[in-house]
């Protein structure tokens, strides 16, 4: 049985053996923190987009979603603070050339500590870091790094160079360039869909004739040069976010900052996931946008980290914009403000945004389905890998097998796969022992089986089996439809 340290390394190859994620072009050993979904690795990650999706656009009558480009003007980026302030501070070894980010080094240190039982040096530890950092004081972090005798894990010396900030930012050229270093070609590859929300809030308030408060939601690409780029999907150079824009009255944020934490909360919940896997962390360094700020952590086999961040953003956005286009970005709130008696009137809104990962939440979802159970009894050994999904993320929600290729038994398993394949996703096998057939299932996490064999002829009915109980029960044809949609929709 896999412990939790190697359950993650369980988890990787797992991913890699069913077909959900492979290291991206992999002919050519890869490229870091670059990965490729694949045939189940898709599915999943398209269910997981819509339960998104829907919770936020079809559950909010306030909330409508977008889908902007990743390429933007590259003032955006100057508006938006990441030319000036989306730095990592980094610090290298002199021995290994390795760089590392201050914070993750430290943090790296301080498990270890745990690990030892120095639980409360640990802490100290990195209560120190927060202050330090909040202050980007990078003098005393690299003493506090001396201090510890914090070593590279290649050189395993602790010969530090300066920390100096780093820009995690790509950029590219636009159209044909003179020089590659032309500035004014220069653009970059947006690092966070909400700037795609802030430039159209607008656009969508007034087609829309949206009143506030109201969100604006979007799925899309972003990308950051993440310098420790490791941890298979938790951290990539390309990956996706899914995010959503608030838009309140100024005055009003504290009250919807709470409302979105519980929100998003619950619908982590919703999944199934026990709660005790959740907690929340609140920054004391805030981003250079947030005036209140937060993550909501999970307990991933590598111990709890970040799957989504809620910011009290405040209207630094929408005023930098305006200042920046010279375009306003106000409301005009007609609604009468009871201190006053008249129209709120004209104001930048301020802004509450909740922003997940979905590669971190699709880690979060194939971390907690991972099971190996022993089924050994005293005649046999026995095991099986299960991904117990929340049946409506599985990516496969129901398999036909016909226990025999013959006997007019696969014509039958046919019908079966021709009445449900329009309502959901289903597979067809023939091929092998109907055991095998049942692992190969639960090792994608298929939640229903339904064998056909020759009672079927005989009475109309399917033996289906139960992925997670592995129990099987004789059920009509009928009813194969009904009970899958009821338990995956
Ligand atoms: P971290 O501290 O882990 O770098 P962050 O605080 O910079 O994350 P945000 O800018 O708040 O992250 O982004 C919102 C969400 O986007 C995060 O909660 C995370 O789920 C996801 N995310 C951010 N960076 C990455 C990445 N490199 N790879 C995968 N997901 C990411």
């Amino acid at each position: 049985m896999a412990t939790d340290s190697n359950k993650f390394q369980a988890i990787i190859s797992h991913c890699k053996e069913y077909g959900f994620i492979f290291p991206s072009s992999e002919i050519y050993d890869g490229l870091q923190a670059v990965y490729d979904y694949g045939q189940w690795g898709s599915e999943l990650k398209k269910n997981i987009k819509d339960y998104w999706w829907n919770s936020m656009t079809r559950m909010n009558e306030n909330i409508v979603g977008i889908d902007a480009a990743i390429f933007m003007h590259p003032t955006t980026w100057k508006a938006s603070g990441h030319v000036d302030n989306f730095n990592d501070p980094m610090i290298d070894n002199k021995d290994s050339k390795k760089r590392y980010r201050v914070d993750h080094l430290i943090e790296g240190h301080a498990e270890l500590m745990e690990k030892d039982g120095r639980l409360d040096e640990a802490k100290a530890l990195l209560e120190d870091m927060d202050k330090l950092l909040a202050k980007d004081d990078f003098e005393g972090l690299r003493k506090l790094i001396l201090d510890h005798g914090i070593k590279c894990s290649i050189s395993g010396t602790a010969n530090w160079t300066d920390i100096r900030q780093f820009n995690l930012m790509f950029s590219t050229e636009f159209g044909s360039t003179v020089s590659a270093d032309d500035e004014d070609n220069k653009v970059y590859l947006r690092p966070e869909t909400a700037q795609g929300i802030f430039v159209n809030f607008l656009n969508v308030q007034k087609t829309g004739r949206m009143k506030i408060p109201f969100g604006i939601a979007q799925i899309g690409k972003a990308f950051r040069n993440e310098i420790v780029a490791r941890q298979f999907i938790f951290r990539m150079r390309e990956f996706e976010q899914m995010e959503m824009q608030f838009f309140i009255r100024p005055g009003t944020q504290k009250e919807w900052y709470e409302y979105w934490k519980a929100e998003r909360l619950k619908w982590h919940l919703s999944l199934g996931t026990a709660k005790e896997k959740y907690r929340f962390h609140d920054h004391i360094k805030l981003a250079h946008y947030a005036d209140a700020a937060c993550d909501i952590e999970f307990e991933f086999p590598i111990g709890f980290k970040e799957v989504e961040g809620i910011h009290s953003r405040t209207d630094f956005d929408l005023k930098n914009h305006q200042e920046y286009s010279k375009k306003k970005m106000q409301y005009f709130d007609n609604d009468i403000d009871e201190k006053t008696g008249k129209p709120y009137g004209n104001y930048i809104p301020y802004v509450i945004e909740t922003s997940i990962g979905l590669d971190r939440m699709f880690l979060l979802v194939m971390s907690n389905a991972y099971t190996e159970e022993d089924l050994s009894t005293p005649e046999k050994q026995d095991s099986r890998v299960v991904l117990r999904f929340p049946p409506k993320l599985a990516p496969m929600k129901l398999a036909v097998l016909p226990l025999v290729k013959k006997d007019g038994l696969p014509e039958i398993a046919r019908k079966i796969m021709d009445d449900c394949k329009s309502h959901f996703r289903c597979f067809y096998e023939e091929k092998d022992t109907i055991g095998k057939r049942y692992r190969r299932m639960d090792a994608i996490g298929t939640p229903f089986c339904v064998t056909v064999d020759q009672q079927t002829k005989e009475d109309n009915t399917v033996t289906i089996r139960h992925r997670d109980s592995m129990q099987q029960e004789r059920v009509p044809l009928t009813e194969i439809k009904r009970i899958v949609l009821e338990s995956t929709n």
